[in-house]
């Protein structure tokens, strides 16, 4: 069956090609980060916009790509949510549209199980079960993941997520936008030793994580360096790139390897856009190659948002029986808020 996916619950307008047998046929990407840039953070009017703008050439484009025609198409994914709800309301109108208009299947898709499913996307494939860190921008999460559809939370973060922290803290240290990849970058020149922040949780006994601390901690050393020395060097500044980045990837490799240790599910992986970060990665290869396990990782281009992985988790709902594809009822409702667990099918007793 040949699906097409559409992406849109933030600022990335993503469209996909995906076949149920075949696997990823084609997929275009638009960010708009140039264009709220100036603004240092998403406007969710301009997003809705820029989304209604980009979303039908992108379709042509992988249309092209993949040499298949409108006509080809025989069920239509998107994302229905969490995200922005205009945002969210475009992919969502189109795809419910086209599915109509065709008389197609319209299937609507969870965002954090198409980050969820995007290490599936490449070569060597996890084989599940597996545990998943999911760190992005608005969600740090440990999951169990026992088959699509099948998800248990072990922990999660209790105010601000990973990717978040990073790009408080980037802003604040007046490092550009986004601030993940602009800290990262900054990181490389620095030394972390040179200042100590804390590591929040690390030793709670649990899998949840608290991050909203840490800009204050940083915060404060801004302070301090400002009285001493007037205005930050770019060397004060990559000092404390390098630390925050540290204290971050400290607690997410720690806490994702004890969920391994604690399950006994040597199989881990990464998604949402922290899992670009070349240190977070680097750490955990040593650590679960220390304890004979495996990590995987989605290629750099499915780690932030894309159409890919929205098509994909579709393809891999139809495959695993999940998806009612008589259902005509073609109702554009998003899901601005939406927990992953409430699409979770209850296990097996003694599972
Ligand atoms: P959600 O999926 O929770 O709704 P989102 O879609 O905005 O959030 P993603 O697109 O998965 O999140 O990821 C974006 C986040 O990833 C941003 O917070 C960004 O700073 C962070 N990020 C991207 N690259 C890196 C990197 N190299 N190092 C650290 N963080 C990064
Ligand atoms: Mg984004
Ligand atoms: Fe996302």
């Amino acid at each position: 069956m040949l699906i097409i996916g559409f992406e849109s619950s933030c600022d990335e307008t993503g469209v996909a090609l995906v076949c149920t047998r075949e696997g990823l046929l084609a997929h275009a990407l638009h960010s708009q980060i140039d264009m709220h840039r100036d603004y240092g953070g998403v406007v969710p009017e301009l997003a809705s916009r820029d989304h209604i703008r980009r979303i039908i050439p992108l379709t042509r484009k992988v249309l092209a790509q993949a040499e298949r025609s409108l006509d080809h198409i025989e069920a239509v994914a998107y994302t229905a949510g969490p995200g922005l709800a205009g945002a969210l309301l475009v992919g969502a109108s189109v795809a419910q549209a086209f599915a109509w208009a065709r008389q197609l299947p319209a299937i609507p898709v969870h965002h954090l199980e198409g980050h969820l499913l995007s290490p599936m996307l490449a070569e060597p494939r996890p084989e599940f079960p597996f545990i998943a860190l999911l760190v992005s921008g608005g969600h740090t999460q440990i999951m169990r993941v026992d088959g699509v559809g099948r998800y248990e939370l072990l922990g999660e973060t209790l105010d601000d997520a990973a990717g978040e922290a990073f790009d408080k803290t980037a802003k604040l240290l007046g490092l550009g936008y986004p601030g993940g990849p602009a800290l990262s970058r900054m990181a490389e020149q620095g030394d972390a030793a040179i200042h100590d922040l804390p590591r929040p949780m690390l030793h709670s006994g649990d899998l949840d994580f608290s991050f909203s601390g840490l800009k204050t901690a940083v915060l404060t050393k801004v302070r301090a360096l400002e009285k001493m020395h007037g205005a930050l060097s770019q060397q004060h500044l990559a000092d404390l790139a390098a630390a925050t980045e540290l204290a971050i990837v400290d607690v997410l490799a720690s806490k994702s390897l004890k969920a391994v240790k604690q399950t006994g599910v040597r199989r881990l992986v990464v998604a949402g856009g922290v899992g670009a970060n070349r240190l977070l990665r680097e750490r955990l290869r040593t650590e679960i190659a220390r304890m004979r396990g495996e990590v995987f990782f989605p290629p750099l281009e499915f780690c932030t948002d894309n159409g890919a992985m929205i098509a994909f988790a579709a393809a891999q709902r139809v495959n695993a029986g999940l998806v009612d594809l008589a259902d005509s009822r073609h109702a554009f409702t998003v899901r601005p808020r939406w927990g992953l667990h409430e699409i979770s099918t209850p296990q097996p007793a003694g599972a």
